[in-house]
């Protein structure tokens, strides 16, 4: 391809929109514009990154038995319906809803297991034709609360899900597995190392999932990665469970007592002000939870992990309570909350609250707290569970022996166990071997294709620009003539050009009579793996410059074996 003949917008200001770096270099190299919020036009280059992207995916999919087809992205609200997932979509507003002119509610495809089950209902009948795995590649539709950093949170994207029916229990292993191994493959040829984690299982239902993700140190990594520096423990933080510590639980009993704390309402402020570790401290959050307010007890030095907090009451939507509601259930203003005659109000507690001898608490009055409170003496929990975040340093839950510390990672992937949540909800079901009809036993797995995309960016870019694994990079090679008015110069690139198109390589040619500076500029902003550099200076030696985009030093090579030293080049990258 020739750069005159495409269209490759690059920029050299820095773009404001933009806070990470693979997004300012997406939009800097001429690879993706904006056109509303998390909704982005591929440009050229991009679009050949998803093709090999998609390409990889699909190989690795294919491996393992894995079957192509595309659905629909525009689905009626029946399917939904029938899984009982539609309300909570909806309420959720994840989900684009739309209707029709037969006022007939639809939603864009966020996800298919409703679809795919659907179809698969009096389609597969026999337990001979189990195992299946299908798959596609398409775009998914959802309205995120925050659209941000570019294609890794878009509101449109294009995700590969795939879909597994078994027929029994270890059949559904078997195919879980098929795709962790696909998975691990996927990525590794994408030139991206990834790490399987324990995740929630959050809105899919079913039990038991992993998620991939792509370690980075940068703000990309939205999600933290519990890890364990004794055992290969790998969980991301929504999920890792605690180890429940009752240290301080020997101390004798106080007298409970109101405390003025004026001034004081965050826990350091309170802890600050009536000297005592944050470890000593009762918070108390309230939530709502449909019409029901909660209130959620966690040490002061601990945070509050919302899905944990989300599964003990049995999924459904989770919000923090606004101030009214929290100045209605607690009669004082935000930050002076606690469970001591707290009414009408569910109260869960974390593992390690009834262990807190002599906590400081809120006293549910403007600018006071309580000191010396006891659960069970003082105040009654109604319910006691993990539901908090583990913290850097605690014992692993694993092993017991290891301590616990933290990585960023992008999630790129998923795998679920779905059991038979939808298949049994949605009537879908085959008949065994002996004659029963049993519902089909699903798992569902998805890859961000635009998101692993973005990621390989994130992880591999220098001051100048982006730096391609060679597998998804949208050339391999850019030809890079210096001075292109110059006769021989443009010749000679001309020459190289055929040669390696002849040789099935895929290059890029700059053909744009601009400056050397730009040209060379730009090559290391859109991120070819290699680079061959025609300059008169060289030229007139009969040699051109070849240089991989990841080192700092070039070669120079004959005109006659230029190809063959790029072939052998590319296969080492
Ligand atoms: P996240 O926790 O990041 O929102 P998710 O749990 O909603 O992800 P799935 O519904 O399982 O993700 O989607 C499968 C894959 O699709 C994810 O692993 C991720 O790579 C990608 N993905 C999900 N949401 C988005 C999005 N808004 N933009 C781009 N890619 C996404
Ligand atoms: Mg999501």
């Amino acid at each position: 391809m020739r750069w005159t003949q495409t269209y490759i917008p690059t920029l050299r200001e820095e773009p404001a929109e933009a806070e990470l770096i693979s997004h300012k270099l997406l939009l800097r190299g001429g690879y993706i514009r904006k056109l509303a919020a998390g909704v982005y036009s591929y440009l050229p280059l991009m679009q050949r990154v998803i093709a090999k992207v998609s390409q990889i995916c699909r190989e690795e999919m294919d491996r393992q038995g894995g079957i192509e087809l595309l659905m629909p992205a525009l689905q009626p609200s029946e399917v939904w319906k029938e899984s009982g997932r539609w309300d909570s979509m909806v309420a959720e507003k994840t989900m684009f809803v739309l209707r029709d002119r037969h006022d007939h509610d639809h939603c864009l495809g966020a996800t298919h297991e409703e679809v795919i089950t659907d179809l698969i209902k009096g389609e597969i009948r026999s337990y001979k034709q189990l195992p299946l795995i299908l798959y596609q590649i398409q775009t998914k539709f959802r309205d995120e609360i925050r659209p941000r950093f570019g294609l890794m949170r878009g509101r449109e994207f294009i995700m590969k899900d795939a879909y597994s029916f078994d027929r029994d229990e270890k059949g559904r292993q078997i195919s879980y597995q098929k795709m962790a191994d696909a998975y691990k493959a996927f990525f590794d040829r994408c030139g991206l190392e990834t790490v399987m984690v324990e995740s929630d299982t959050g809105a899919m239902g079913g039990s038991g999932a992993h998620e991939f993700m792509v370690v980075v140190e940068t703000d990309g990594g939205e999600n933290t990665i519990v890890m364990c520096n004794k055992c290969d423990y790998a969980a991301n933080i929504e999920k890792a469970s605690t180890v429940e510590d009752s240290n301080n639980s020997d101390e004798e009993e106080g007298e409970l007592q109101i405390v003025d704390t004026p001034d004081a309402g965050t826990v350091e402020e309170v802890t600050a002000f009536l000297n005592v570790p944050a470890s000593k401290l009762v918070k108390t959050i309230l939530y709502k939870s449909g019409d029901k307010v909660i209130a959620a007890l966690v040490r002061g030095d601990r945070e509050i992990n919302e899905v944990k907090l989300a599964n003990v009451l049995g999924g459904g939507v989770l919000e923090i309570a606004d101030s009214a509601t929290v100045e209605r259930t607690t009669g004082a203003p935000v930050g002076f909350a606690g469970p001591i005659g707290l009414t009408g109000v569910e109260i869960i507690a974390d593992l390690e609250v009834r262990h807190v001898r002599n906590a400081v608490t809120g006293a549910n009055q403007n600018e006071k707290h309580y000191i010396n409170a006891n659960s069970g003496r003082d105040y009654h929990i109604s319910v006691v569970a993990d539901i908090r975040n583990v913290t850097e340093g605690e014992t692993c839950p694993a092993c017991g022996k290891g301590a616990i510390y933290f990585k960023k990672g992008i999630e790129v992937g998923n795998i679920f166990n779905l059991g038979t949540k939808y298949s049994a909800s949605m009537g879908a079901t085959f008949m065994d071997e002996k004659g029963e009809e049993k519902p089909f036993i699903m798992g569902s797995y998805g890859i961000g294709i635009t998101r692993t995309a973005q990621s390989a960016i994130e992880r591999f870019s220098d001051e100048k620009g982006i730096i391609w694994p060679r597998a998804i990079a949208p050339y391999e090679l850019i030809i890079t003539p210096l001075n292109f008015d110059n006769d021989e110069v443009r010749e000679a690139a001309e020459e190289m050009y055929e040669k390696c198109q002849k040789a099935h390589l895929e290059v890029l040619l700059d053909d744009r009579e601009e400056r050397a500076g730009v040209k060379l500029n730009d090559a290391d902003l859109i991120g070819i793996p290699l680079r061959m550099t025609i300059g008169k200076r060289s030229l007139q030696a009969g040699n051109v410059e070849i240089k991989a985009r990841k080192e700092v030093k070039h070669e120079e090579i004959s005109l006659a074996s230029a190809v063959w030293r790029i072939e052998e080049m590319l296969s080492d990258l």
